[in-house]
């Protein structure tokens, strides 16, 4: 005897896309599904009801109409390496990966720009720019797997985007289906554009006002040398006198990094990339551009580290020592699951001035909520990445989301920002009123009515819901914008 299983009948939604993708591209069962429940903010999962993968913007777009016809919402994902929940999806609503679209359109040498699909890693770029002596400057240090459309959406910077600048600076046009499924093009292939700068307000926007289907980035040509020093210093305070002391000498090195202790101890066991396990602190700092300015400076910059007690001056002597070096402070963040079994990166920026202050402070945090923080960030430009340890398995993931949101909160109290590259997302979206006022939070979300009126792209994110911050207890008063008719209680 045979037993057939009743076939499910797919649901309304999950039939208009097998209309227009093949059925590969349309996700809906639930063990696919549950792939997508996440990105690299693991404390929160949420499973759609169902996945797309369109293979051309002009399905992209049609994916967008369906969610518009039916008043779906929708969240674009990239790789899902994104570390503040912004590829989190809706309960009952849709993502629309991008992964498909993983193709260079064009590397222009001559005019220093690449054309790209949004689902090509980032370090993929510098390859195919490699042949011709240009790479892409922007390099999260999640560059292996993180797509040009998540750096897109989350304005993402990396180490060298001190002297570089961050995504923002090496977009020149992006193509973006609209939350209607209309698709527009923003920028232009020139460096200025007449007009309100839409390309610059998209970047950073974090999927909130449509999905990137295509970007044209700026290329830059490779330096003539690159100069890296690795130096421990007998304190955290000693190590950011000296970041000080650096820009004081008018020096912008490409990059200036820096570990404490314990995420040396991870990274050293993760990479064995030769980081000193009883440093307190390191800096990696690098030089690049015309060989005899990175000799002087380097000199300079190495006097400077003696000056502050540096114990000990290491000078990577081969492109692949320096790789090395680099290696342990790229793969920091994945190599603290080596020391815990669970964290949280947090991501904020202070004045480079009060580093010190805010690394004590963070420690005091850290002994009064029983949880250890190691501390691995972008030390020139204040950026800093506290990676909050902690067990779920021992209860201890309430406490850690509590003490990661005090130490975002502490950089806006210190003169600093929410978040420096890794974006606002789920995780800070309840922060926002600390940073902005009311009135600059209804600027912000009439702006996003602009591209989006119903509210249905990547819905919950940056901006602060009493369904995500909690039902404040009172009486409900609506908001000026309410009122307005600009945007709608749900
Ligand atoms: C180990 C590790 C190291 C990291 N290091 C850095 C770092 O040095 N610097 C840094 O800035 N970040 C870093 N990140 C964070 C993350 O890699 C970046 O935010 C990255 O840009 C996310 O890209 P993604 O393709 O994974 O996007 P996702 O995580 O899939 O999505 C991120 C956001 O972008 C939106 N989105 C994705 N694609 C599109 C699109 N085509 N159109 C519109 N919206 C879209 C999503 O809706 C979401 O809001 C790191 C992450 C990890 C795990």
């Amino acid at each position: 005897m045979t037993m057939t299983t009743p076939a499910v009948q797919p649901s309304p939604l999950v039939a208009d896309f097998c209309a227009i993708l093949p059925p590969e591209c349309v996700v809906h069962d639930p063990v696919g599904l549950r792939t997508y429940e996440c990105d690299g903010l693991t404390g929160f999962r949420v499973i759609p009801a169902v996945v797309v993968l369109p293979r051309t913007t002009a399905e992209v777009a049609a994916c967008v109409r369906v969610c518009a016809a039916r008043g779906v919402p929708f969240v674009a994902r990239g790789a899902g390496t994104g570390l503040s929940g912004g590829a989190l999806p809706v309960a009952e609503g849709v993502v629309i990966s991008l992964q498909k679209l993983r193709r260079i359109i064009e590397i222009d040498a001559e005019n220093r720009r690449a054309v790209l699909e949004p689902g090509v890693t980032n370090l993929a770029i510098t390859q195919a720019a490699a042949p011709h002596g240009l790479y892409y400057a922007p390099d999260p240090s999640s560059q292996q797997v993180c797509t040009i459309g998540g750096n897109v959406a989350e304005n993402s910077g990396g180490a060298h985007c001190l002297k570089y600048g961050f995504t923002s600076n090496h977009v020149l046009e992006v193509e973006v289906v609209l939350p209607d499924g209309s698709i527009v093009t923003l920028g232009g292939p020139g460096p200025e554009q007449a007009g309100p700068d839409l390309r610059g307000l998209f970047i950073g926007s974090e999927g909130t006002l449509g999905i990137c289907t295509r970007v044209t980035v700026r290329l830059l040509r490779v330096p003539e040398t690159v100069r890296t020093v690795l130096a421990d210093f007998p304190s955290v305070e000693a190590a950011g006198r000296t970041v000080g002391d650096i820009v004081d000498a008018s020096i912008v090195p490409a990059a200036v990094e820096m570990m404490d202790s314990l995420a040396m101890e991870a990274a050293e066991a993760a990479v064995h990339a030769g980081y000193t396990l009883d440093a307190p602190a390191a800096l990696i700092v690098e030089l690049d551009g015309p060989v005899e300015e990175c000799e002087a400076q380097f000199a300079q910059i190495t006097a400077l580290c003696e000056r502050n007690g540096a114990t000990r001056i290491h000078v990577p002597g081969s492109a692949a020592e320096r790789a090395v070096v680099w290696k342990g402070r790229k793969a920091a963040f994945a190599a603290v699951g080596r020391i815990s079994p669970d964290y949280i990166v947090q991501d904020g920026v202070v004045p480079r001035t009060r580093l010190a202050e805010v690394l004590t402070r963070i420690a005091q945090m850290g002994a009064q909520a029983g949880l250890r923080v190691a501390n691995v960030f972008h030390a020139g430009d204040g950026n800093l990445h506290p990676l909050v340890l902690y067990s779920e398995a021992a209860g201890e993931l309430h406490r850690a989301e509590e003490l990661s949101t005090q130490i975002a909160e502490l950089c806006v109290e210190l003169g600093g920002s929410l978040s420096g590259e890794h974006g606002i997302g789920t995780d800070k979206a309840c922060s926002m009123p600390v940073m902005f006022s009311e009135d600059d939070l209804a600027v912000q979300l009439r702006v996003r009515s602009g591209f989006d009126p119903r509210g249905l792209s990547n819905p919950g994110k940056v901006f602060p819901t009493p369904r995500l911050c909690g039902e404040k207890p009172g009486k409900y008063r609506a908001h000026p914008l309410e009122e307005a008719g600009v945007i709608e209680r749900l």
